[in-house]
């Protein structure tokens, strides 16, 4: 990276600094410009879901103000976000402003987005999700502190302007005892915490929330009785109550704490059960964020492309899903010649191990994070055997086929063909 503090400190200058992406990213790059000692004004969102709130203590505005402003020289904007770089970077150049500039992409300041898998276990077994879908997975176990606390001191070293953690991949945060622990040593490297939750477990929560995470996602498939059908084997009734009870812990011990609900959109999960959730959320104060159910994780999808069996489990996601995954996968391949935005992604398994990258379940590249400069992991990533394989199918962008989606008033999929809507209403 080519970019350090003095020279952010002149590209700088005496402009007001708007951080671009208010989620996970855009945050991480707000907590790593502060441990440099850099000033940040505040964030800016083009979702009207995160416009009017606060992230970090930080306002966050519509771009357009700001975008003003940095044409006029008074604002420098720094790009944070995890699929929409390459769109903001467009509209900025758009308005009239310069690269490096008037503008700068995170990614020359840290192109790596860590992820801790503190527990490889999960209560649930959704059938989108490898948990639920795959019979081989590897063996599960809990990370202890003093391994996390290691990992995340060689991360910084190697990563100096390290926003962000995320302290889960493919398991329940929530069930491993020191995750308190592990969110105060985030906070106390001055490194954002973020953690997503089924909420089936909440008998740690009140610890977890006055242990001050910057972040926590809540994952949700339905409401009331359609709620089961994708987070297979949960309970309705104890969710709700947990999500009530998150809600009241934000208030006794974290009010600046931000909740995602991330609702995933199932043919099952539209219409009422939408707009109940929807409504849910806005009485809780969580910012809901609905995005399409796709199949997940890509083993599935290679072997689909590759013509293996799916497990059952599988198999019935794709009956659920909006966008069917033959249309899915032709979207993905008319994009196969663009980079991976997945490289980004550096899963660290509960056991040191780390995996290929974040999309794959099975694959790992390295045995011992620790032992492992991070050089030689992505050197082995770069260029590999199985990126090439994965990239000739366009999968390194299928999950971004079904995440950049926009979605409708009713939940319904724009890009989803209308004679759909016919189907859900009914199903409602
Ligand atoms: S999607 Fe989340 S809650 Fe469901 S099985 Fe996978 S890790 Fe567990
Ligand atoms: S090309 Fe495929 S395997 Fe390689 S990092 Fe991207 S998503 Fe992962």
């Amino acid at each position: 990276m080519d970019w350090d503090r003095a020279r952010l400190h002149t590209a700088f200058g005496t402009r007001d600094v708007w951080i671009w992406g208010a989620m996970i990213v855009g945050q991480g790059v707000c907590r790593a410009l502060q441990r440099a000692g850099l000033t940040v004004a505040g964030f800016i969102d083009s979702s009207p879901a995160m416009q009017g709130q606060t992230a970090l203590g930080y306002p966050v505005c519509a771009p357009e103000s700001v975008l003003d402003r940095a044409r006029d020289g008074h604002a420098f904007i720094v790009i944070g976000s995890g699929h929409h770089d390459q769109v903001i970077e467009d509209r900025c150049r758009a308005h009239g402003l310069t690269a490096e500039r008037d503008y700068l992409s995170s990614r020359r300041l840290n192109d790596i987005d860590p992820s801790v898998d503190v527990s490889g276990l999960c209560n649930l077994h959704c059938i989108s999700c490898p948990q639920g879908n795959l019979s081989d997975r590897p063996p599960t176990g809990f990370m202890g502190l003093d391994a996390y606390k290691a990992i995340l001191r060689k991360l910084l070293d190697e990563l100096p302007f390290l926003g962000s953690v995320q302290l889960y991949a493919w398991g329940e945060p929530l069930l491993n005892r020191r995750l308190p622990d592990m969110i105060a040593a985030t906070r106390e490297a001055r490194v954002l915490s973020a953690i997503s939750t089924n909420l089936k477990s909440a008998r740690d929560l009140e610890a977890v929330v006055a242990a001050r995470p910057d972040w926590i996602k809540v994952s949700a498939s339905g409401y009331g009785a359609s709620y089961a059908v994708g987070h297979t084997g949960g309970d309705w009734e104890r969710f709700l109550a947990n999500l009530h009870r998150l809600s009241r812990l934000r208030a006794r011990h974290h009010p600046e704490l931000q909740i995602v609900l991330n609702y995933h959109l199932y043919r099952h999960s539209l219409g009422e059960s939408y707009r109940a959730m929807r409504a849910l959320c806005d009485e809780l104060g969580f910012i809901f964020r609905p995005n399409m159910a796709y199949l997940y994780s890509l083993d599935n999808v290679l072997d689909y492309v590759e013509g293996r069996p799916l497990s059952p489990e599988a198999e019935r996601t794709l009956e659920l899903m909006l966008l069917d995954i033959d249309s899915g996968l032709e979207r993905a391949r008319r994009r196969r010649h663009l980079p991976c935005p997945e490289e980004r992604c550096l899963p660290i398994n509960w056991d040191g191990r780390v995996r290929f990258c974040g999309v794959y379940f099975k694959p790992f590249i390295a045995d011992d994070f620790l032992a492992t400069p991070l050089s030689e992991i992505l050197a082995r990533r770069q260029g590999s055997e199985f990126c090439r394989r994965c990239m000739s199918h366009g999968l390194h962008h299928y999950t971004a086929v079904y995440l950049e989606e926009r979605i409708l008033e009713d939940g319904l999929p724009a890009g989803v063909e209308s004679d759909q809507r016919t189907d859900v209403d009914a199903d409602d």
